[in-house]
C-alpha cells in the first residue's frame, strides 16, 4: 500500500527530491506516536483523527501501549478501525503499537508479534528519564528493528550510531517529562549523521501540536532551522518507506 500523496498534500509548501525520481513537500505536519483509549489515551482514534485533521495534520500513527497481556487486543482494533475509516478521510493514518516496558530479553518477540498483527509503525518505549524504563531497553529495540525508539533519554552515543546503521530513527519529544532530554539526543544525533524524527507522544486533545510549535521545539533542543526541516521530512520518509513494504 502506498500511503503517501505526493502532491495533493503540497499546496504552497516546498517541493524536494526525496529519492530519484520522487519530490514530495515536507512542510507538513505528521506525527508518529500517538496513544487513543485503547491505551491510555482518552480519545476514540475516530476523534483522535479528526481533532488531528483538524490541527492540520497530514499523517499520523496510533502506537498504543503493548505489553503481553493486550497486543492481541489492541492491533487488531487499530488496524480495523483505520481500514474503515481511511476511505473517509484525507488523512494518512497508519496502525502501530509502541512497545512499552517490556523486558529487554522480550523486545524482538514483541517486535515480531506486532508486526504479524498489522503494526506498520513500530515504537519501542525508550529509556526516558521520567519513568524507571530497564536498563538495555534503547539498545534492545534498535537491535530489534523497531521503526522508532521513543523519548530514549539519556541514550548512548554507541546506541544512537547502532540506530543509525539500522536505519532506526530516534525521537524528539514534545512531551513535557520525556522532553528534558532531547538536546542530549540532538547533538548526538547531529554529530553520528542518525535519523530524528520529532512525535507528540499525544494522550488527549491538548497535546496536538502545530506545525509551528513543532519547529519551536527543535529549535529549542539546539537544531538549527536548516536540519529542523529535514527532521521533520523524515517522518514522511518512514510513511513512504513502510508505505513501499
Ligand atoms: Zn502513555
Ligand atoms: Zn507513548
Amino acid at each position: 500500500m502506498l500511503y503517501h500523496n505526493p502532491y495533493d498534500a503540497c499546496q504552497d509548501s516546498p517541493v524536494f527530491d526525496f529519492w530519484p525520481g520522487i519530490s514530495v513537500c515536507y512542510i507538513v505536519m505528521i506525527d508518529l506516536h500517538m496513544h487513543t483509549l485503547l491505551s491510555d489515551g482518552v480519545l476514540l482514534p475516530s476523534e483522535l483523527i479528526q481533532r488531528a485533521y483538524s490541527m492540520g495534520y497530514r499523517a499520523l500513527a496510533l502506537t498504543d501501549h503493548v505489553d503481553m497481556s493486550n497486543i492481541d487486543f489492541v492491533i487488531p482494533r487499530i488496524v480495523n478501525v483505520i481500514r474503515e475509516i481511511s476511505e473517509f478521510t484525507t488523512l494518512t493514518v497508519i496502525p502501530g503499537a509502541e512497545i512499552t516496558h517490556v523486558p529487554p530479553k522480550l523486545i524482538p518477540i514483541m517486535v515480531k508479534r506486532a508486526r504479524d498483527l498489522g503494526a506498520k509503525i513500530v515504537v519501542v518505549h525508550g529509556e526516558t528519564l521520567a519513568e524507571p524504563v530497564a536498563a538495555g531497553t534503547n539498545r534492545a529495540g534498535i537491535e530489534a528493528g523497531a521503526d522508532i525508539i521513543s523519548h530514549p533519554g539519556l541514550i548512548s552515543p554507541e546506541d544512537v550510531m547502532l540506530a543509525k546503521e539500522r536505519g532506526v530513527a530516534l525521537e524528539i519529544t514534545a512531551r513535557k517529562g520525556h522532553s528534558i532530554s532531547n538536546g542530549h539526543l540532538a547533538k548526538i544525533a547531529l554529530e553520528t549523521g542518525a535519523l530524528l524524527v520529532i512525535n507528540t507522544d499525544s494522550h488527549a486533545p491538548e497535546d496536538l501540536i502545530t506545525l509551528e510549535r513543532a519547529r519551536m521545539i527543535l529549535r529549542a533542543s539546539g537544531i538549527t532551522e536548516k536540519n529542523t526541516d529535514h527532521i521533520i521530512a523524515n517522518s514522511e520518509k518512514l510513511i513512504y518507506k513502510i508505505g513501499r513494504n
